[in-house]
């Protein structure tokens, strides 16, 4: 049995990264990962997802800013543009935008609020509800394209990176870990798992981990009638379907997707499913849900999609991420839908936790 410093389990975009830092600074890495290359079967496939300082929950906002400096570090590590800052709209319901408002301001960065009549001249492809806010911090991260620098970044810093080689079963043995695949060993000082919707299968009997929601999101892409048009990130602030108000939640999102038009998604496009039976065939209802909100409120986008991409989600049910650490194993299952943006922020993190042990922050604690 080989003896490692760390084996990171799962090389999407939170394993790829936290395995590059951990390597990089001198650590041995073993980095496995159970589909092969550029896989659309967890959470991180896709050309976009979007970047944006403005939360309504402080913790976010802090944490965003902390990631901007790491996409910028991550850029400058391989050379590739991973990190385009368009712009970022919120609108909807005027408590939470003013909320987004309140901690842009009280966290030093720009942001201008506006009214719907003046956001409508401004950006004509989309209908406002109530308050708009717009931050020109937030943009998108360029996904695909991420994960695969971080993949080679990892190998390029000295991680032993293996594809199509599933962790099948950890065991904690003192202060250390053991990893086995199919066909071998690790014996590691720290194991990460950074498994996104197959965290539980791994860890469920080692930890006591929160409740989790796996569902898929089922987003379209849908071409703007005029192209020259420009298209910030964007999110619209309504309650769910329950009427509950949750901080972290949204009504729907979007953003321009280079070479596939704006990707709309959240109004009615989730449904609870199993991580071993990801549907690729776009399910009717929830397009014909997303065609009605883009017919509703974004009158710049022809409504017929272009093109629909399925993806898993990994929810706590506050929405909160799962960064901990117990003993030699760290839980890195920050997903709840919103985690991209924070990539580097989470490896660093994770490097963190690997290192000190130390605290984690307090909304991503593991239960007692
Ligand atoms: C449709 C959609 C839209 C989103 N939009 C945004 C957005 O706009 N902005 C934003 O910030 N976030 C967004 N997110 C959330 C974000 O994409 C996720 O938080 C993030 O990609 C999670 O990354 P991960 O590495 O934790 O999970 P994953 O990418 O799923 O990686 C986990 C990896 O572990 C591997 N694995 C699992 N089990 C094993 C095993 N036993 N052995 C080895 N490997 C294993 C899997 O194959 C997978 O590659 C969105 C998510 C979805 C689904």
């Amino acid at each position: 049995m080989e003896q490692v410093d760390v084996v990171v389990v799962g090389a999407g975009a939170m394993g790829a990264t936290a395995a590059w830092r951990l390597a990089r600074s001198g650590r041995s890495v073993v980095l496995l990962e159970r589909f092969g290359p550029g896989h659309t079967h967890g959470s991180s496939h896709g050309t976009t997802r979007i970047f944006r300082l403005a939360y309504r929950d402080p913790v976010y906002v802090r944490f965003a800013a902390q990631a901007l400096d790491g996409w910028r570090e991550l850029e400058a590590a391989s050379g590739e543009v991973l990190l385009e800052q368009v712009g970022q709209l919120d609108h909807g319901r005027a408590a939470a935008v003013d909320e987004v408002v309140a901690n842009l301001r009280a966290a030093d960065r720009p942001v201008e609020r506006l009214g719907a009549a003046e956001a409508s001249e401004r950006w004509p492809g989309m209908r406002f509800d109530g308050a708009v806010a717009f931050s020109p911090d937030g943009g998108r991260c360029l996904a695909d394209r991420t994960v695969a620098t971080s993949q080679r970044l990892a190998g390029s810093a000295g991680a032993a990176v293996h594809f199509d080689e599933p962790a099948e079963r950890i065991e904690v043995v003192g202060d250390r870990a053991v990893v086995h695949s199919a066909g071998r060993s690790w014996d590691a000082a720290a194991v990460v798992v950074a498994a996104g919707a197959w965290v539980s299968s791994l860890l469920g009997q080692l930890v006591s981990l929160p409740p989790i929601t796996i569902e898929s999101d089922q987003p379209s892409h849908f071409a703007p009638i005029d192209a020259s048009a420009s298209w910030p990130s964007f999110l619209h602030h309504g309650l769910g379907a329950d009427g509950v108000d949750r901080p972290l939640s949204f009504d729907a999102y979007g953003l321009w997707t280079p070479g596939e038009g704006v990707k709309v998604g959240g109004h009615g496009t989730v449904a609870v499913c199993d991580p071993e039976d990801l549907t690729r065939v776009p399910d009717p209802v929830r397009t014909e849900s997303l065609v009605r909100y883009v017919e509703e409120w974004l009158p710049g986008l022809d409504p017929t999609p272009r093109s629909t991409v399925s993806c898993l989600f990994t929810s706590t049910d506050d929405e909160h991420f799962i960064l901990d650490r117990r003993g030699p194993l760290v839980v890195c299952s920050p997903c709840s839908g919103h985690g991209f943006k924070f990539v580097p922020a989470i490896a660093a993190e994770v490097e963190r936790l690997v290192t000190h042990g130390g605290q984690p922050v307090t909304e991503w604690r593991l239960p007692n």
